[in-house]
């Protein structure tokens, strides 16, 4: 993507992912959060595929799956987070910042 400063008409330009990073963080523990929530089921998931191994692998199979759907939530929490914060990064916050003049700013997409 080529970028101009809207101010002094410089290319030297830097992003600011400050959407992207706040956004990642809050859809991680969002996600994560949620997940603990799905985390029981996940266990007795886990507790009937590892019941097949004998009582430990019960045991060991509710464990895996309450930490699988720890895991999988936490990462869908944080790519939804990701896409968000991008989306803002893009749309609504002054993302960009010119290494010329300090003026910020954000995609102009028209
Ligand atoms: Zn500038």
């Amino acid at each position: 993507m080529f970028l101009q400063c809207p101010s002094c008409r410089s290319t030297r330009i830097a992003a600011n992912h400050t959407g992207r990073k706040v956004c990642t963080s809050v859809g991680t523990v969002a996600g994560a959060a949620s997940a603990l929530s799905a985390a029981s089921s996940g266990a007795r998931l886990g507790a009937v595929v590892g019941s097949f191994a004998g009582p430990g692998g019960a045991a060991a199979g509710g464990v895996a799956g309450a930490i699988l759907s720890g895991v999988v939530g936490a990462i869908a929490g944080g790519t939804a987070g990701a896409a968000l914060g991008d989306f803002l990064d893009e749309n609504v916050l002054d993302s960009f910042e010119c290494m010329e003049c300090a003026h910020t700013f954000s995609v102009d997409t028209d």
